[in-house]
């Protein structure tokens, strides 16, 4: 075997928005027989609960209790770990692959020749949703549905994103990272049309039992954030799907654990 072939392969594993009840059969199984989990601050306690005992546990976002690792230092480790293990698992919160920077680490593992693969898990921007009561599309309400970031930080995705052609263009739009925010994209959805009437949901630490919402309008929903303090992390659902809410969350989910 010469020197860059390496042993282990690095499992990209979604862990879910949180109920434990949603984490896939595929990623338990690979958090029973792992050797290594390098894993992320959304993860939940009882998920982290199911990893092999034996197994080396590596918290990507406090490395030694007060430095957060940047995403060169991640898969530098992570490409270590797969030199001298078998199994290494990169736990991340929803889906690795929805803003999650899933696709960029695997490219990086990729281009240094370690063997990776992915298992999907159910996205915060559907589940939260779910779990509140709010179907993303409806065959009354809504025929689309857009994801999008509320975080555009240069050089973090792609710079801007185009409010104008989202408002225009889906019927439900779901904005991860959107709270902090939240004043900015309302003044963009609002100049591209649409009402301020519009129906606001926000999910804070949906599928959790500490699930709350916060409903209102596109109007006003800014104003709500700030004068009850409503923080991340949370999903924002803008659209008419979200009236929904009052009758669809008469019976919550059991949140597992
Ligand atoms: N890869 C993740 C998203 C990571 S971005 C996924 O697929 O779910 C982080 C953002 O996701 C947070 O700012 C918040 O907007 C959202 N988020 C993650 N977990 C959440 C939860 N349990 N409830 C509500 N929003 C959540």
């Amino acid at each position: 075997m010469n020197e860059n072939q390496c042993l282990g392969k690095v499992h990209l594993v979604g862990a879910g928005p949180g109920d434990p009840g949603l984490f896939t059969i595929k990623g338990k199984t690979l958090l029973e027989c792992a050797d290594v989990v390098v894993y992320d601050a959304l993860v939940s306690p009882q998920i982290l609960a199911m990893i092999n005992p034996n197994a080396e546990q590596i918290h990507a976002g406090k490395r030694r209790g007060f430095h957060t690792m940047d995403q060169q230092e991640i898969t530098q480790l992570l490409i270590e770990k797969a030199h001298e293990h078998a199994i290494v698992v990169r736990l991340k919160g929803g889906d690795p692959f929805v803003f999650g920077r899933g696709g960029e680490e695997m490219q990086d593992l990729l281009a240094a020749g370690v063997s990776v693969e992915v298992v999907p898990g159910v996205t915060a921007g559907i589940a939260a949703p779910a779990y509140a009561g709010i179907p993303l599309t409806h065959r009354d309400y809504s025929s689309s549905v857009t994801f999008v970031t509320g975080h555009e930080a240069a050089g973090k995705y792609r710079p801007e994103v185009n409010w104008q052609a989202i408002a225009h263009g889906s019927e439900t739009i779901v904005v991860y990272m959107g709270v902090h925010n939240l004043p900015h994209i309302v003044s963009e959805l609002t100049a591209a049309g649409l009402s301020p009437e519009t129906p606001v949901a926000l999910v804070r630490w949906g599928t959790r039992p500490e699930q709350e919402e916060l409903i209102g309008t596109l109007g006003a929903i800014a104003q709500q954030v700030e004068a009850t303090g409503f923080t991340s992390p949370a999903i924002v659902v803008i659209g008419h799907v979200v009236n929904l809410h009052q009758t669809l969350s008469q019976c919550r989910p059991v949140v597992f654990g």
